[in-house]
């Protein structure tokens, strides 16, 4: 449990949310639940065991699978399926392209990465590795939507710049970067561009063609499909020195006997995302502005975080000055809610969420921020729950706090 609920056992911690009116899930950006379909696929395809790299008519069969997924994928990004490898996920995809930077920064001339400081840890976390291994690392701000501050931007772009790789949008405030101009410039300086494409994947158009990119990362447990597997787009001709060694599976680019299943699952996930596309976008954005809206008319003084327009259809930070958001969490899953904080507080971390202090809000307003995220499984109903629930929480959680 990331916050702090007193209770011991499993059990009673079932009795006390089963207590609740309703169940809502708004964390959707942190994790999605198996489609229906999807699921159905990897039951029906379990006892499908061979290795997808013997010859066997075994083994082909679980290699037509793996292959089917790719072209999936590539269709689902815009690009072909030779592009595409699979991995364990999100970090991994991001980690390895790193890896490569690294080793190609080592060896000179260009030895400058570029990259934001709104980025999800494992990509921030990669950078800081990188600058420790004497790399140098330029964190480039955002503005107040968290939009990237394109004049700092360019003024760290330069001949020596190796590589690029910025967010296409934000997992906590869903701002949506200008990634074809961000590519742009960097072409013009003769570097690699990267971008984690983690959160846009599946709820925007996203079309590698058209955006110029040299490598995309995606994942599979945030399109509805399972986690620890996902992809990772790998421009023909853009260097990769591979991070895990061992037999030539993809083409020698990331060792390791096939997921099979998960990989399986992807596809799936990937064919019904771009089939859904439109209809997911008209159906969280018509639910997450009736949120938004019932939020700002029954809660006074709160905060929309975020860019107004350039923003993913699904998701809705809030701040609630005067409240905290541990509070305001435990509170919520009380009734029912699951959301999310603006702090890492799942990692027993209670810092304040650098995305939220990187759009200006400072320390205690990002503390009392609280992400709603939507997905396909949410309706009118329980948006209508949220905005009846949330008023008393915040009010009592004021007054609280002004009793200190
Ligand atoms: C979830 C997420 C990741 C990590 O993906 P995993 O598959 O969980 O490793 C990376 N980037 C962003 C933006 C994410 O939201």
């Amino acid at each position: 449990m990331p916050y702090p609920i007193v209770l011991i056992n499993h059990d009673a911690n079932t009795t006390i949310i089963s207590m609740a009116k309703r169940h809502v899930y708004v964390d959707y950006n942190a994790t999605t639940p198996l489609r229906e379909e999807v699921k159905a696929a990897i039951i029906n395809d379990f006892d499908i065991f061979g290795n997808a790299s013997s010859l066997h008519s075994r083994g082909r069969k679980a290699r037509a699978r793996v292959e089917d997924a790719r072209i999936s994928v590539a269709k689902l990004l815009g690009t072909e399926a030779g592009n595409i490898i699979f991995t364990s996920g999100g970090s991994e995809s991001n980690n390895a392209v790193f890896e490569t930077m690294r080793l190609l920064a080592k060896e000179g001339p260009k030895n400058e990465i570029i990259t934001t400081k709104i980025e999800h840890p494992c990509v921030l976390t990669s950078g800081e590795y990188s600058a420790k291994a004497g790399i140098k690392v330029h964190f480039i701000s955002v503005d107040e939507t968290g939009k990237l501050n394109m004049d700092a931007y360019r003024a760290a772009l330069s001949d020596k710049t190796i590589f690029v790789s910025v967010m296409m949008a934000n997992n906590e405030v869903g701002t949506i970067q200008d990634i074809k101009e961000i590519t742009r410039l960097a072409k013009e300086a003769g570097a690699y561009v990267h971008s984690d494409a983690v959160q846009a994947v599946g709820k925007i158009p996203v079309d590698i063609k058209d955006l110029g990119l040299d490598y995309l990362t995606m994942s599979a447990h945030k399109i509805y499909g399972p986690k620890g597997v996902g992809a990772l787009f790998i421009k023909t001709g853009a260097p990769f020195y591979p991070m895990l060694h061992g037999g030539h599976q993809e083409e020698g680019r990331r060792a390791g006997t096939y997921n099979n299943l998960g990989i399986l699952g992807l596809g799936i996930a990937a064919s019904l995302a771009l089939h859904d596309l439109d209809d997911y976008q008209r159906h969280t954005s018509f639910l997450r502005d009736r949120l938004r809206e019932g939020l700002l008319e029954k809660i006074p003084n709160i905060r929309i975080n975020g860019h107004p327009k350039e923003v993913l259809p699904n998701t809705l930070s809030v701040s609630f000055p005067g409240a905290e958001g541990e509070a305001i969490l435990l509170s919520m899953d009380i009734a029912g809610i699951e959301a999310s904080t603006g702090s890492a507080c799942a990692s027993g971390n209670l810092e304040p969420s650098h995305v939220l202090m990187a759009i200006g809000l400072g320390p205690e307003l990002a503390h009392g921020s609280i992400r709603f995220s939507l997905g396909r499984e949410t309706n009118i109903e329980d948006v209508d729950y949220i905005i009846e629930t949330m008023p008393p929480i915040i009010e009592k959680l004021r007054a609280m706090s002004t009793l200190h």
